[in-house]
Formats: C-alpha cells, sequence, structure tokens
C-alpha cells in the first residue's frame, strides 16, 4: 500500500495542535505495519531540517515544500493579530506543489492522505486540474478532518487563487455562504472522509457540531468513518521520558509523587506530595471549556489544591489567567506559553487533568494523561466521549470524571467528585495504575486506517 500523507504541521518538526501529533506518529505506525508512505509538509523557518527531505522511522521519507515568499516565516497560519491574508495562496501552493512532487518524484500512491483544510484543496485538484493527468488516475484521495471548526474560509474576491473555474464557486462546489469554503471542496470531491473519533463523525452531521456543513456531511454520510487517535507510545512514556526527574512504569507508579514535587518546585508552589495538584494543558480558544474554567475556578481554588496551567492563544483568557496567578500567587502557577518539555513535566507531575470542551474532536491530552497515571476530568463530548469513563469508587470501573451537560455547576461537581475519590490514597493508587494500563497507542487505529485504504483504493 503506497500512501502520501499531507500534513500542515508534523511533529518533531512543528506543532500547533494535535494534527501534527497525529502527522508525525500515524505514519510511523502504518509503515510498521507494512505500508509506504511518504510525508509533505511546509518548510516553515522553524523547520530546522537542512535540504528538502528527511528521513524518520525505518525508511520514512519526509519532504518539505519549500518558498521563502510563503513559509518563510515564524508561525504557521498567522500571528495573534490575526490568520494570514495569503493563506489561500501559500496553500493552493502547497497542494499543487505536492501533487509535482509526487509525480516529479514517480511515487504514485495508492491513497493521499489528506488533512483538514490546508490540504484540502488536493482532492478537488486531482478530480479537476489533473483530472485528466495519466499519474493521477486510479489515485484516491482520502481527508480526515481533526477539526471541523477550522474551514478555510476566504472572501470570494480570492476564488482565483485556487486556479479553479469559476463554475466551482457554487452551492454544490466550494461556495459556503458567499465564501469560499475549502474544507467544503475537500469533503466533496475526496473519495472518503473519515474524523478522528466515532462520536466526533456522528456529532458533525448535526446542527449543533456541523458547523454549518452538516448538511454536506449527512450527503456524503456512507463515505463517512470515525477512527479514534492513538498517541506516539515512544515520545509519551513515563518510563523513558527524559525530562522527568524520575521515571516510572506501572510498577512503579508511587514514584509519580517525585515528578509531582519537582514540578511544583519549579513552577514555585509549596513542595507537598498531600496536596491535590490540578492542571490544564490546552490551546487558549473557546473550543476548550475555558469560560466554564472561568466560573469554577475561584471555587476549586477555595479548596486545599494547587493549580498549574500551561496554555497560549486568546487575548482573553491570558488576562483572565494573568488575574488568576495574582490573586493565587502561593497556589498557582500560570505559564502562558507553548512549550513541549514542561507539558511532559506537566503530565507526570499532576494528578488531576481538566478538559471540559465544548466539543472536542478527538482529543489527546486526556490519552497523553491516563499514559502517565493522570486522572482526566473531561465532558463528555467526541472523542472524550469515547475515551473516558466516570470511575465509580465502588466498582472500580471508569478511567476519570465527566459530566455532559456543559455547565459548571455539573463540572464543579466532577471536580468535588475527582477530590473525594483522591483522600481514599488506596482507591486513587488503584486508579492511578489502572489509567496507566489502558492501550490508546497507535496500533489499532493503524490497523484500522490501513483497513480504510485498502477499501477505497481496492487493493
Ligand atoms: P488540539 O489539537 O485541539 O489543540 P489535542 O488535545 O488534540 O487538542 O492536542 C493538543 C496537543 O498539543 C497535546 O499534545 C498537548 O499536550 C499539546 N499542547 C497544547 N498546548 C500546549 C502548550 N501550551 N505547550 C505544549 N504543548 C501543548
Amino acid at each position: 500500500m503506497k500512501v502520501l500523507f499531507v500534513s500542515s504541521e508534523v511533529v518533531p518538526f512543528a506543532k500547533t495542535g494535535g494534527l501534527a501529533d497525529v502527522a508525525g506518529s500515524l505514519p510511523l505506525a502504518l509503515e510498521r505495519l507494512g505500508a509506504e508512505v511518504k510525508i509533505m509538509m511546509p518548510k516553515y523557518a522553524m523547520v530546522k531540517v537542512k535540504g528538502q527531505k528527511t528521513v524518520i522511522g525505518k525508511n520514512l521519507e519526509v519532504f518539505f515544500i519549500e518558498d521563502e515568499r510563503y513559509f518563510g516565516r515564524d508561525e504557521l497560519y498567522g500571528t495573534k493579530f490575526g490568520d494570514f491574508p495569503d493563506n489561500l495562496d501559500r496553500f493552493a501552493f502547497f497542494a499543487r506543489a505536492c501533487l509535482g512532487l509526487a509525480k516529479k518524484l514517480r511515487f504514485k500512491p495508492d491513497v493521499i492522505h489528506c488533512n483538514d483544510w490546508q490540504s484540502s484543496l488536493i482532492p478537488v485538484y486531482v478530480k479537476t486540474l489533473y483530472g485528466d493527468d495519466p499519474f493521477f488516475a486510479g489515485v484516491k484521495t482520502l481527508l480526515t478532518i481533526h477539526n471541523l471548526s477550522y474551514q478555510g474560509l476566504f472572501d470570494k474576491s480570492q476564488f482565483s487563487s485556487t486556479g479553479l473555474g469559476a463554475e466551482l464557486f457554487t452551492i454544490n462546489g466550494l461556495e459556503y455562504y458567499d465564501k469560499i469554503s475549502i474544507l467544503k471542496g475537500g469533503i466533496l470531491f475526496s473519495d472518503f472522509i473519515n474524523t478522528v473519533s466515532p462520536t466526533y463523525a456522528r456529532e458533525i452531521q448535526t446542527k449543533e457540531f456541523g458547523c454549518g456543513l452538516e448538511g454536506v456531511l449527512q450527503k456524503r454520510s456512507s463515505d463517512l468513518a470515525g477512527i479514534l487517535n492513538g498517541i506516539d507510545y515512544d515520545i509519551w512514556n513515563p518510563a523513558t521520558d527524559r525530562y522527568l526527574a524520575r521515571r516510572y512504569d506501572l510498577s512503579s507508579s508511587r514514584r509519580k509523587v517525585d515528578n509531582k514535587k519537582d514540578l511544583q518546585r519549579t513552577a514555585g508552589l509549596p513542595v507537598s506530595a498531600a496536596v491535590p495538584l490540578i492542571g490544564i494543558i490546552s490551546r487558549l480558544a473557546d473550543q476548550k471549556g475555558l469560560d466554564l474554567i472561568a466560573a469554577v475556578i475561584n471555587d476549586i481554588l477555595k479548596e486545599k489544591v494547587q493549580f498549574i496551567l500551561l496554555g497560549t492563544g486568546d487575548d482573553m483568557y491570558h488576562a483572565l489567567f494573568t488575574t488568576i496567578a495574582k490573586t493565587y500567587p502561593k497556589k498557582t502557577s500560570i505559564n502562558l506559553k507553548f512549550d513541549a518539555v514542561l507539558a511532559q513535566k506537566i503530565y507526570a507531575g499532576i494528578d488531576l487533568f481538566l478538559m471540559p470542551s465544548r466539543f472536542e474532536p478527538c482529543g489527546l491530552g486526556q490519552m497523553i494523561c491516563l499514559r502517565y497515571g493522570t486522572i482526566p476530568i473531561v465532558r463528555l463530548t467526541g472523542g472524550l466521549k469515547d475515551t473516558i469513563e466516570e470511575f465509580d469508587p465502588k466498582t472500580h470501573r471508569g478511567n476519570g470524571f465527566t459530566f455532559e451537560e456543559y455547565s459548571s455547576r455539573k463540572f464543579l461537581e466532577a471536580i468535588q467528585r475527582a477530590l473525594s475519590v483522591y483522600k481514599i490514597k488506596t482507591v486513587w493508587e488503584k486508579l492511578v495504575k489502572k489509567a496507566m494500563s489502558y492501550d490508546f497507542s497507535w496500533e489499532s487505529s493503524a490497523r484500522e486506517y490501513l483497513g480504510l485504504y485498502k477499501r477505497i483504493s481496492g487493493r
């Protein structure tokens, strides 16, 4: 099986969110299963590789699409003042460059696996601009939607940047309420579509989660599946994680507390094994339910707890957490930045992780937590619903604490339930061990993708 995997971000080269984690780990898992995969991504200023190609895994080539005008910038998609105004030009160029490069390399894939709007023009091009090109005859496309709320919307005046004929700017094409929706193009033109959890695949076909594309998605529902993301168990591994003060595994989970103390020290919090340490690592965006955090944070901090946050995003939330830091200097550590190393220390050092998302296509944070024996408190939506189940202290069923209704009261109740179980040391230790024994590695999901490629390509 030959797969061209196209993504606008790939770990370890460039990352803003979960897409990069997936793009840096799923292809490796596919390679282990015997697929021949090549990755293509833009060469941003932050990509430190010299030249246009490198190899990861055993023999998996990663190609960088280079163009100083479009990608020689520090950020991927925009600055804090907004998206780059030439994003359509940038990613239309990227899509064509990937197809051009595949041809130049004479790498004819069975499937081109596209991800999110940034590579959604590829399925459109394969069926239109390249429709008569014998090289692409029989090449199938799969579009994975990692987050439907980022659609690649542009003013219609920019349509010529796509290089497509004006007849495609209609309701049955890329037109979306008088704008251009690149993601809609991907949904309509790809041979198959999937999202990153079974629940999200159902949710996006409803008005509540469909972001206006529910109709288009319903039309394609027979070609739409949900495959849960995995996480890279080599990167996220408390037994080998070189950033931890003390490594641990299932049999030595008690050592986790040394990481807690180390984190408390580095974060300037009073060092205490007993006090519950609650954390968040997240993009600071509305999606992540930060208004619920804002609503409960004072109540939480009334209890005997400590709170650590790592995140960056909307100015409004930066202001909110800056105030929290000033109000509770001895109980909180607020880190408004992107810091992959600190993230690993936090996953290992905290006891409880908050993820009260409004919607969550899959979510990686909760799976990373479990791997580190940290217990997630989540809202039951999308992939959170497919991975986390309420813990029952009597039967020991479940792996976290959950709530469904989007309300601060329900959220607070879930936190209080978690804190009361935390007090029963023997039960908590069992829960930590149980969390660590779940398997959310890529293995089984990669097999599902391979099955899907076979189904789409008929090979
Ligand atoms: P999303 O893709 O919506 O941002 P996910 O839960 O799928 O959410 O993935 C988020 C990923 O980004 C996780 O690996 C998380 O650890 C990481 N992450 C988010 N914010 C930061 C940050 N400020 N510093 C380091 N890592 C972060």
